[in-house]
C-alpha cells in the first residue's frame, strides 16, 4: 500500500480559488461523493458514460422480469438536481494526464481538475476468453439484464412454438456459470420464474420442467461467505430444483452448450456468466500502480502513490484493511465516496485528512422468492437463513434504492408479486433469435454429443439450414 501523503498542496486552495472536483463514474461511490461535496465550496462535475445510476444488486430482478429497468435505475442528473454546484456530463473518460491535471473524453472534449475522483467500477472477466461473451452474457448493466431477460423469455416462447410445430422441443436447460452471489441469485430466480411465475401461461410446454444448472469452479458456493451459509445456500437452491455443481471448471462456452473440463458437455438454451469480475480498464489508464485485476492500489486516504489530489474509490480501488482487501461491494463504495467529500472538506479547512476505515455491516444473497442467506455483522452478529434472511434482504435493498419513488414502487411490486405470482415485466425486446436455440436460421448447430439427439426434427432442420446457407453462399 502506498505511503500516506505529507503536506497536501492543492494549488486552487493555496490561490484562494474554488476547486474543481471532477468525478469519473456516477455509480455508488461517485454519487455519494457528489452528495457530500454539494455542501462545500467546490464546483463538481460528474462524468459518466451512461445517463443513469444503476442499483446493481437488483439487476438480476430485471434480468428475470420481476422489476423494470426504471425501478432500479435513476438519471444521475435527477439524483443531484438539487445540488447547484454539481453538473453532470454524459461522456466516457479515455485518457488521463495526471501531471497536467487533465482528463480527455471519448467526445474529444478535455477537462481540467483540481481534484480527480475515479470510480468507474468493475466489469466481467471471461478469463481471457472474451469470445464466450456473445454466448454467455454477464450481468453488470441494464442492457445486460435486458439481454438475459430476452434470452430466458425467448427460450420459453421458442419451446412453445416448436412444441406446437413438431411435438417436441430441445431441453430447456439454463446454465449459470459462477456460484458467487450473482450466480446464486440468478439461478434461484430462473428456477422461480419457470416453476411459479410461468406455470399457467403456456399451453403446450410445461415451464416447470426447465432445468437450471449452477456451475461453480471452487469447492463451495458463495466463497466469500461463512461456510455454514454456503451450505445453506446450496441446500436451498436444491430445494428449488436447481442442480448445483461445485469443483467444475467450465472450459468452453459455445452457442447451445458449455463444456465442463475436457469431456463433459452440457446443452444449454441460455447460458449466463457470473464467474469473474475484473477492475474497469480505466485503472490501467491512470498510469499508477495497479494489482493483477487492474484495480488501483491506494493508501489510507484513497490516493495512488504520490497523488493526493487523485482519489480512487469503489470497485476500482485496491484498499487493504486488517491485511485483507476490502471487497468490491456497494457498502465500501458508498463509504469511500462519503469519505472523499470529508477529506476535501478537511483540505478546505486546512485540517489533516482522516484515514478511511471500512465499516462492514455484512453480506446477503437471495435464493428465490422467499429465502436468502445473510451474514449480518451490524447492529448484531448473526447468520440468518430462510425467510428472515429474505425479509432482511428486502428491507435493506429497498432502503438503499435511490429515490423515494423507486422504493415505494419496488416494495409494492414485490408484495403484489409475492402473493399473486404475477410478473409485469416479461417483455421481449429486439432480436428474436437465440444463440443457444439451434433450429433457428442464422444460429449454429451444436457439436455432436451424447446429450444431443441428432435424429430429432430440430437437428435435421438445423443441418438443413446449414446446407441451404452453403448453397446460397
Ligand atoms: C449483478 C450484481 C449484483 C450485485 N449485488 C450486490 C449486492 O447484493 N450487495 C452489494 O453490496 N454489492 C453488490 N454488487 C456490487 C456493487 O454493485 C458494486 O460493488 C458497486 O456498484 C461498486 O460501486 P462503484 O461506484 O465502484 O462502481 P459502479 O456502481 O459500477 O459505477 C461505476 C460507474 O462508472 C461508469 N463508467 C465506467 N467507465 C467509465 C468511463 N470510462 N467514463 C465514464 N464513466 C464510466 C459506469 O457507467 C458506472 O455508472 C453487485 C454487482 C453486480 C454486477
Amino acid at each position: 500500500m502506498p505511503a500516506e501523503q505529507g503536506k497536501i498542496d492543492i494549488p486552487a486552495i493555496r490561490e484562494g480559488r474554488r476547486p474543481r472536483v471532477l468525478i469519473i463514474g456516477g455509480g455508488f461511490a461517485g454519487t455519494h461523493a457528489a452528495k457530500g461535496l454539494s455542501k462545500l465550496g467546490v464546483d463538481v462535475t460528474i462524468v459518466d458514460r451512461r445517463n443513469h445510476f444503476t442499483f446493481q444488486p437488483l439487476l438480476y430482478q430485471v434480468a428475470l422480469a420481476v422489476l423494470s429497468p426504471a425501478d432500479i435505475a435513476s438519471p444521475i442528473r435527477a439524483i443531484v438536481s438539487k445540488a447547484k454546484n454539481v453538473e453532470v456530463l454524459m461522456d466516457e473518460a479515455v485518457e488521463f494526464d495526471l501531471e497536467r491535471r487533465r482528463v480527455k473524453f471519448a467526445s474529444s472534449a478535455e477537462m481540467d481538475y483540481d481534484y480527480l475522483m475515479v470510480a468507474t467500477g468493475a466489469t466481467h472477466s471471461y478469463f481471457g476468453n472474451d469470445h464466450w461473451a456473445p454466448f454467455a452474457p454477464g450481468l453488470k448493466t441494464i442492457e445486460d439484464a435486458i439481454e438475459i431477460r430476452r434470452r430466458v423469455l425467448l427460450a420459453f416462447e421458442l419451446a412453445e412454438r416448436e412444441m406446437l410445430e413438431t411435438g417436441s422441443h430441445p431441453p430447456l436447460n439454463f446454465v449459470v456459470v459462477g456460484g458467487g452471489p450473482t450466480g446464486v441469485e440468478l439461478a434461484g430466480a430462473i428456477s422461480d420464474i419457470a416453476k411459479h411465475y410461468m406455470r399457467h401461461d403456456f399451453r403446450h410446454i410445461d415451464p416447470a420442467k426447465a432445468r437450471v444448472l449452477l456451475i461453480e469452479g471452487g469447492p463451495r458456493l458463495l466463497p466469500s461467505y461463512p461456510e455454514d451459509l454456503s451450505k445453506v445456500a446450496a441446500d436451498q437452491l436444491k430445494e428449488l430444483g436447481v442442480e448445483v455443481y461445485t469443483n467444475k471448471i467450465v472450459s468452453d462456452v459455445q452457442a447451445g452448450y458449455v463444456m465442463v473440463g475436457d469431456k463433459q458437455r452440457i446443452d444449454a438454451v441460455v447460458t449466463a456468466w457470473a464467474a469473474g469480475v475484473t477492475a474497469s480498464p480505466v485503472g490501467k489508464k491512470l498510469g499508477v500502480e495497479t494489482d493483477k485485476r487492474g484495480a488501483v492500489v491506494v493508501n489510507r486516504t484513497l490516493n495512488p502513490e504520490g497523488r493526493p489530489e487523485v482519489f480512487v474509490c469503489g470497485d476500482l480501488a485496491h484498499f487493504e484493511q486488517d491485511g485483507r482487501m476490502v471487497p468490491g461491494v456497494a457498502q465500501p463504495a458508498m463509504q469511500m465516496g462519503v469519505h472523499v467529500a470529508k477529506m476535501i472538506e478537511a483540505d478546505l479547512a486546512g485540517k489533516k485528512r482522516d484515514p478511511f476505515h471500512y465499516f462492514d455491516k455484512g453480506d446477503m444473497a437471495t435464493i428465490g422468492r422467499q429465502t436468502a442467506v445473510a451474514d449480518v455483522k451490524w447492529p448484531f452478529r448473526k447468520h440468518l437463513k430462510g425467510f428472515p434472511a429474505w425479509l432482511t434482504w428486502l428491507l435493506v435493498h429497498v432502503y438503499f434504492l435511490i429515490g423515494f419513488r423507486n422504493r415505494i414502487v419496488v416494495m409494492l411490486q414485490w408484495i403484489w408479486q409475492y402473493f399473486t405470482f404475477t410478473s409485469g415485466a416479461r417483455l421481449i425486446y429486439g432480436d428474436q433469435r437465440l444463440p443457444g436455440w439451434t433450429s433457428q436460421p442464422g444460429v449454429h448447430a451444436p457439436m455432436e454429443s451424447e446429450t444431443t439427439d441428432l435424429t430429432s426434427p430440430r437437428m435435421r432442420r438445423a443441418q438443413g439450414v446449414e446446407v441451404e446457407k452453403q448453397k446460397a453462399g
